[in-house]
């Protein structure tokens, strides 16, 4: 008998979602990661859990509807990780015709009744605060609601409910070669050492590395598939409201504007073709130089490439229409007589990512009895309460934690939900958290990363489990490195 029902190769948001699929539904699932949880496009991604305004344009209506109704699902799954905003599209006179945009987001609210967020409006924006950011001539604006979402920390903690429910989540874990026979023969070099497994079903669900990792360790074609880098840069926060800013550039792209860890903005994207490694995808003089033009054509403040704290880059596979690889992504199944079942995952976003598991794991129902669908509806770890009482868990997380500021509750019930309990224990004051790194990081906080979530270097914890690394002092790093090799 094979080790596993299902081995997954790669810990990006699709690996783990089907990690999570599977277990829950009763398989035995393994998963392998090369690097960190969420070290690829999973921790790059522009962080919107949206219907994708532009896919109206395309007359993509049912796409848009489902991927609004997966929004409704990630507010009741994971209030911690999801927040509503209000996106703001101010009328510029060369783009999109006002009425366009008007009609577009009034189809958009329809689409995406009974979830509770506030319906679009026109706004006079000359005596709006979301128009003191702005550049003058902007009188005009469209506000909607979407969703922004912590992507990294959506890894990781559907990567936690995955092993609460029986998965095997490996880091640090490639996998260099696959046997295929009635079932699979894997080899995976683990922290160093070579390991052998056998699963009955295998799932590739490597990002931008599928191709590779079809040509190399499957020894099979590639998909036929480009891969894109996407860029994006971090600023110094350019805006004091609570908004996510939609900009229609002048090459048509839209360009989102965001809130980022409470004293940054995330300005993205560029987008071009990639070739080579996914691993050393890094953003250009020249994307950087594209995204600070197209905020300067709106932003009162200007923004410069010298402005740029860090840049975010990560590779996708290309989303061709024409290959109907859309933003959803692409689910192909190959299983042929006597040869164990194999899984490919083709890109995706990661507003859809949890229904593309189910249907990708449901693919398997004619080989194993497997129990219902039911992820849409089971809180992801720490999201057991209502996406409306989130203040309230600030709240309630202050009463007992008294040391907390108003803006570290908010950090810590955003990232850890109900689970911070978990995290603070009983600390009754700062100081029974252990060293401190940083302004925000404590030694309890990092200790729980490293015990729960999969965190083995200061670059996990400082980059894709909290973005502390924004505001870390270097001093305070190189503690933290030294923390985490005695904590090993
Ligand atoms: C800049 C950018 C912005 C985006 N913005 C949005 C957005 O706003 N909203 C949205 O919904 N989507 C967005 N996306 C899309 C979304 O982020 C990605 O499609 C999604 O995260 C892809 O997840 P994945 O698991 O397929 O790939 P990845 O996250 O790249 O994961 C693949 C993993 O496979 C691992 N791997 C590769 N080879 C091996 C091997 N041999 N053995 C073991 N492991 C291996 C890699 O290390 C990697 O961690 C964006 C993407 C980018 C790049």
């Amino acid at each position: 008998m094979a080790d596993y029902d299902l081995a997954v190769i790669g810990g990006g948001l699709n690996g783990v979602s089907i990690a999570r699929d599977a277990a829950g539904r009763g398989l035995r699932v393994i998963l392998f990661e090369q690097g960190d949880l969420g070290g690829g496009a999973s921790s790059a991604s522009s962080r919107l859990i949206h219907g994708d305004l532009a896919m109206l344009e395309r007359r993509g209506f049912l796409r848009v509807r489902r991927a609004l109704a997966e929004r409704r699902s990630w507010l009741r799954i994971a209030p911690h990780l999801v927040r509503p905003m209000r996106f703001v599209i101010p009328a510029h006179a060369d783009e999109r015709a006002p009425w366009l945009v008007r009609a577009g987001l009034l189809l958009y609210d329809r689409l995406g009744q009974d979830d509770g967020l506030p319906q679009s409006e026109t706004i006079d924006i000359t005596h709006h605060p979301v128009g003191f950011a702005l550049k003058r001539p902007f009188g005009t604006a469209f506000e909607y609601s979407d969703c922004l979402v912590d992507d990294s920390r959506l890894v990781a903690l559907t990567a936690m409910d995955a092993a609460e429910r029986g998965a095997v989540i490996r880091t640090g874990a490639r996998c260099v070669r696959a046997d295929r026979d009635d079932s699979w023969r894997l080899a995976i070099i683990d922290r160093g050492h070579r390991k052998v497994i056998t699963a009955r079903a295998l799932a590739n669900a490597c990002g931008a590395w599928v191709p590779i990792v079809a040509e190399t360790v499957l020894r099979m074609p590639p998909p036929a598939t480009g891969v894109m880098q996407m860029s994006q840069i971090i600023v110094r926060r350019l805006f004091d409201t609570d908004t996510v800013y939609v900009f229609q550039n002048n090459d048509g792209r839209l360009i989102f504007a965001s809130p980022y860890e409470r004293d940054f903005t995330l300005i993205g994207t560029a987008v071009h073709p990639f070739k080579g490694d996914p691993a050393i995808v890094a953003t250009s003089a020249g994307d950087v130089a594209y995204l600070c033009e197209a905020a300067n054509r709106y932003f009162r403040e200007r923004v410069e490439p010298s402005d740029v704290v860090r840049t975010l880059s990560g590779a996708n596979l290309a989303l061709d229409p024409n290959r109907r690889v859309g933003r959803d992504g692409g689910i192909s199944f190959d299983a042929k007589r006597r040869r164990a079942p194999l899984i490919t995952i083709h890109g995706g976003d990661v507003t859809t990512s949890r229904l593309r598991a189910e249907r990708a794991v449901s693919r398997l129902l004619p080989f194993y009895p497997m129990s219902r669908r039911w992820t849409a509806g089971a809180p992801m770890p720490g999201g057991d309460f209502d996406w409306h009482r989130f203040d309230a868990e600030v709240e309630a997380a202050r009463d007992r934690w008294d040391f907390l500021s108003e803006a570290q509750a908010q950090r810590l019930v955003a990232a850890y939900g109900t689970r911070l309990t978990a995290v603070l224990g009983d600390a009754r004051s700062r100081a029974d958290l252990g060293p401190a790194f940083g302004p925000e990081l404590t030694g309890a906080e990092v200790r729980y990363l490293m015990q729960r979530e999969w965190a083995r270097f200061a670059d996990d914890v400082l980059w894709r489990r909290s973005r502390l690394g924004l505001t870390m002092p270097p001093a305070d790093r190189d503690a933290l490195v030294a923390f985490m090799a005695s904590a090993m």
